[in-house]
């Protein structure tokens, strides 16, 4: 592709919106079309930004494949097509991708207007001291999928960053306490840059109910500190066993304490079993 056309990736507030950059608001009355989550939600942004003109065409998860070939038709035509999502950068936990992809691929110009993000904006908030980082994103919201990427963050050396739902932040903050140290430190971010901005950074033990399911509302961004890169796998079996014999010192069977303890990890009662069996042979293993 060879013409002036260009795919623009535009950040935009992730709930402020003096955080939309004067360059954003450039590149967005510049663009001949703009790809967007929500055709209302961009269209009230543009309005306060006092950007009017371009065309507003709808790019979300359903239609992004089918959408490719009209994109890459209007870059060929000599388009400037800017691409914004609902907040913060698209592509990230966010349309925008799948086409970014082809746009490399078909040899399109591309260009991008940084800006606000959810995930960066914790890691800095955090202060954790290891300077990598990972990013999980949206965890799958259940099963096996869930428990392999959840025991995978347990054992990660570098801090992970988690989008989360309201609804869902006390159950990760129990499994995540399920199979980690009690001392592990964790960032929990809700509503950033908005008006009820809390930031609140601590022990995974200190988390757990905080945030309660019935009642938590709004936009949720967590970071997990790494473990040390030896015996993370160690720590999460040393946890649920901690887990467990506290349960089971609290009154509940082996069998219930461990119903219990798969339930609070998202895990398996055959992979707690797992867990308590290496844990204790560990434990019995002679220095
Ligand atoms: N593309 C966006 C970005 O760059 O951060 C992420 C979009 S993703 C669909 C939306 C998720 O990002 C929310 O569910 C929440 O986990 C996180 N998020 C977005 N805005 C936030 C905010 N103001 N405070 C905390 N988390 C936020």
């Amino acid at each position: 592709m060879s013409g002036p056309g260009e795919l623009v990736l535009v950040a935009t507030p992730i709930g402020n919106l003096a955080d939309l950059s004067p360059r954003a608001c450039e590149v967005l009355a510049a663009a001949g079309v703009i790809l967007c989550e929500d055709t209302r939600h961009s269209g009230r942004l543009l309005a306060r930004a006092g950007v009017r003109g371009p065309r507003l065409v709808s790019l979300h998860a359903h239609n992004e494949a089918a959408r490719l070939q009209q994109v890459l038709s209007l870059l060929e035509a000599g388009e400037k097509v800017a691409v914004v999502s609902d907040a913060g950068m698209p592509a990230i936990s966010d349309p925008g991708g799948r086409l970014v992809d082809a746009a490399h691929r078909a040899g399109a110009r591309l260009s991008v207007v940084p800006g606000p993000s959810a995930a960066p904006a914790a890691v800095a908030l955090a202060g954790f001291s290891s300077p990598r980082w990972c990013f999980e994103g949206f965890l799958p919201a259940k099963g096996k999928e869930r428990s392999e990427r959840l025991r995978a963050v347990a054992s990660s050396p570098v801090p992970t960053v988690i989008y989360e739902s309201p609804r869902r932040v006390d159950r990760l903050v129990s499994q995540l306490g399920a199979l980690c140290r009690a001392e592990r430190l964790l960032l929990v971010c809700r509503e950033l840059t908005k008006l009820h901005e809390e930031i609140w950074r601590g022990p995974l033990f200190q988390a757990a109910s905080r945030w309660p399911e019935e009642s938590t509302r709004g936009e949720f961004v967590l970071v997990l500190d790494g473990e040390e890169q030896t015996g993370a796998r160690a720590a999460s079996e040393e946890a649920l066993a901690a887990l467990v014999a506290g349960l089971i010192e609290g009154g509940l069977s082996r069998r219930d304490a461990v119903d219990e303890a798969a339930g609070r990890s998202g895990l398996s009662r055959r992979e707690v079993y797992e867990a308590l069996s290496k844990q204790e042979k560990a434990s019995s293993d002679p220095l």
